[in-house]
């Protein structure tokens, strides 16, 4: 969900943007417009985030997936990386990067249905390992790690997707942090990047084409070829949204607020259970089925999909569960107004009582 004003600003800038006389998308990349626009976008999530000077801000394509490859591409130069598996999307990152090197598993919940975060105290950095990497909201299990592991000097690498500016984030505590946009910051298509100066390397892994070097990007300040001008745009938009807010505190208030209402019915509820361990539940994703969670022969498909037709049926959409996990999940992002929350559990309670 985009912020409704945003999209309206949108929608009244569409012919004529910023006294251009045209679209954004009709402006060359290189004019004086389009470079407010980016000039201005980077100014304002440097801001919101408190990004410090010695970190570059990349805007980049590609999608999450794409940083799966460039990370080991542009950072594995001794051949070695330490991952922490935790859901499916760093269980995809490990094993792009085995493409490029030597991955080890340091801390896994696979067998737990990555229904919870590994234990991340004393992680077995490897001495050889060029950084330690995490997905820091996983959002198809709605896991979040609270408390990011001691790296013993290693950089860490985060996926935080799913989380980007959701709450305030210390970008010092990271080597290099990426999001792909359409989560929770903009449209799909726009890739951030958050890089610390000394990880931008001449001697990348040999073969590393020059898009996929973080250094061409940063030299050319994300205009080395086209970028993605329309992502660019509604992201920009979308951190004045936040600013005008009040910034992540303000954020990070109201998305606490929408997941204790929800977390609270979840957790009373006799029909819905939630599937994450306590401590680990995200702010943004909440999966939950109406079977019982932590027995598979309970769980129940089928009043799982009349929940979800129902729901469909009068418009709250988009709460059909990953394809690779089933049951449902409600995704709380920035734009979603508590209202919204307060719709759906209502629906919930009513669904209940009929299915009991
Ligand atoms: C959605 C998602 C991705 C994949 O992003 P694409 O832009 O589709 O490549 C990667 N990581 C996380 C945490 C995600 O939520």
């Amino acid at each position: 969900m985009l912020p409704e004003p945003v999209l309206k600003r949108a929608a009244a800038e569409m012919l004529n943007c910023g006294g251009s006389g045209m679209s954004v998308m009709e402006m060359s990349h290189r004019s004086k417009d389009f470079e407010a626009i980016l000039d201005a976008a980077e100014a304002d999530l440097r801001g919101l985030m408190g990004i410090p000077e010695n970190y570059h801000v990349l805007f980049l394509q590609g999608g999450g997936c794409t940083q799966f490859a460039m990370v080991p591409m542009n950072l594995m130069r001794n051949r070695a990386a330490d991952y922490i598996v935790s859901g499916q999307w760093s269980k995809k990152a490990a094993a792009e990067a085995r493409l490029f090197g030597r991955v080890n598993v340091v801390a896994s919940s696979e067998e737990q249905n990555f229904s919870c975060v590994p234990s991340l105290s004393s992680l077995p950095v490897s001495p050889d390992a060029d950084y330690v990497y995490l997905c820091q909201n996983e959002t198809i299990h709605g896991t979040t790690i609270k408390h990011l592991p001691d790296t013993k000097g290693k950089p860490l690498v985060a996926d935080v997707s799913s989380m980007f500016l959701s709450e305030p984030m210390d970008v010092s505590k990271y080597g290099l942090l990426f999001a792909g946009a359409q989560k929770n910051a903009g449209p799909a298509g726009v890739t951030v990047v958050i890089i610390r100066d000394d990880l931008i390397h001449d001697d990348v892994l040999s073969s590393t084409p020059t898009m996929m070097q973080y250094k061409t990007h940063a030299d050319a300040r994300s205009l080395y070829n086209t970028p993605p001008c329309w992502g660019i745009y509604i992201c920009g938009l979308v951190f004045k949204w936040l600013k005008e807010l009040g910034g992540l505190a303000a954020m990070r208030e109201r998305n606490e607020k929408k997941a204790a209402l929800f977390y609270n019915f979840l957790d009373n509820s006799k029909l819905f259970h939630g599937t994450v361990r306590k401590e680990d539940r995200s702010l943004m994703n909440i999966p939950f089925v109406t079977g019982e969670a932590a027995r598979r022969e309970r769980l129940n498909p089928t009043l799982d999909a009349k929940f979800v037709a129902e729901a469909e049926a009068v418009g709250l959409r988009n709460l059909k569960g990953h394809r690779s996990v089933g049951g449902m999940r409600a995704s709380l992002y920035n734009a979603v107004p508590y209202e919204a929350v307060e719709k759906l559990v209502a629906f919930m309670e009513k669904f209940e009582k009929e299915n009991a």
